[in-house]
């Protein structure tokens, strides 16, 4: 659908706008922009602005509530790294629920651990996997698999008609807006233990070390009085705000250390996993972080 290209549409924040054949996300003074060749939707949902339109040189991109939320380009980094450092820090990964993650990409990550039986897929808008299986199918086309349950639901209320059922739960949320707000609260970690199997790891969005330090510091201090073990990650996307995406990780196990990997791939298998980004030795650089951001998150992180 050819979109009227009147965006943002009446009633919007005016942070993001489309203007002089530009798609810019703005962020108090800060910006980042994709050079836009069609729109190809344009809608508001039950829940949220939705647009996909094609760039000129990232590929098709999503933008919900005017945040991009992948681009065909550069998703690889973000859907690897949210992935494979939970995924890789478990000696059996069987059962795995993503909440939020309607565009397929995370699925597709988890897809590649044979000891996986079935992954969950927990999306509140069914438009968002709708319109990226026509437009972004290079994430959204492994939803097909035989091994995936998609629910299309609020994932706050999923987690709590589903106590003690999954080896790994990841939220792929979008930043705190809308819907999304819930999946940031102490409550929201506490429901993700009580979902979890004996020994169970949880990876969530992490936001950005440049712009939401305090919110980081809040997320990793909730997750400090519900896990044993808390540790916090980051890597790079380029059409992330900072170029930079971070990644909260938790486990039930007081004993787990998630700088270490499960599997050191080698090459090969990382090739045959069609890996991109993630690699074992990025997994253990991951966890170092600068000094301004050690700094800000002394009081909550451990040395
Ligand atoms: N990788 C992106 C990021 O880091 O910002 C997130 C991508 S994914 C498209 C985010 C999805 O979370 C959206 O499709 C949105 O509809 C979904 N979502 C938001 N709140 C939700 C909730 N409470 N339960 C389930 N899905 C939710």
């Amino acid at each position: 659908m050819e979109g009227d290209g009147n965006y943002p549409p009446t009633g919007y924040t005016p942070q993001s706008r489309m203007s002089d054949g530009w798609f810019h996300e703005r962020w108090d003074g800060y910006g980042i922009g994709l050079e836009k060749e069609a729109i190809l939707e344009q809608e508001t949902t039950t829940y949220q602005d939705l647009l996909v339109f094609k760039s000129k040189s990232f590929g098709n991109v999503l933008v919900l509530d005017g945040v991009i939320q992948c681009t065909e380009r550069d998703e690889f980094t973000y859907q690897e790294m949210i992935t494979h450092l939970p995924l890789n820090s478990h000696p059996n990964p069987k059962k795995v629920l993503v909440i939020g993650g309607g565009d397929g990409g995370v699925v597709r990550e988890v897809l590649k651990y044979p000891s996986v039986d079935q992954v969950v897929l927990c999306e509140i808008d069914e438009r968002v996997v709708e319109v990226c299986k026509q437009h972004l199918p290079s994430m959204a086309s492994c939803l097909s698999d035989p091994r995936v349950l998609l629910h299309i639901g609020d994932g706050i209320k999923y987690l709590q008609q589903h106590k003690g059922e999954f080896d790994v739960i990841i939220t792929d949320a979008p930043d705190p807006i809308g819907p999304a707000e819930g999946l940031y609260q102490k409550e929201y970690y506490e429901n993700l233990k009580k979902s979890l199997k004996p020994n169970g790891i949880i990876s969530c969005q992490g936001e950005t070390l440049w712009f939401d330090l305090p919110l980081i510091k809040q997320m990793i201090s909730y997750c400090r009085n519900v896990f044993p073990t808390v540790a916090y990650a980051s890597g790079n996307t380029p059409t992330y705000p900072g170029g930079h995406m971070g990644f909260l990780l938790c486990s039930t196990n007081p004993s787990l250390d998630f700088k270490q990997p499960q599997s050191n791939f080698s090459p090969a298998q990382l090739d045959s996993m069609g890996l991109k980004y993630y690699s074992p030795e990025i997994h253990r650089a991951a966890f170092a972080l600068p000094r301004h951001a050690r700094k800000a998150l002394t009081e909550v992180l451990d040395t």
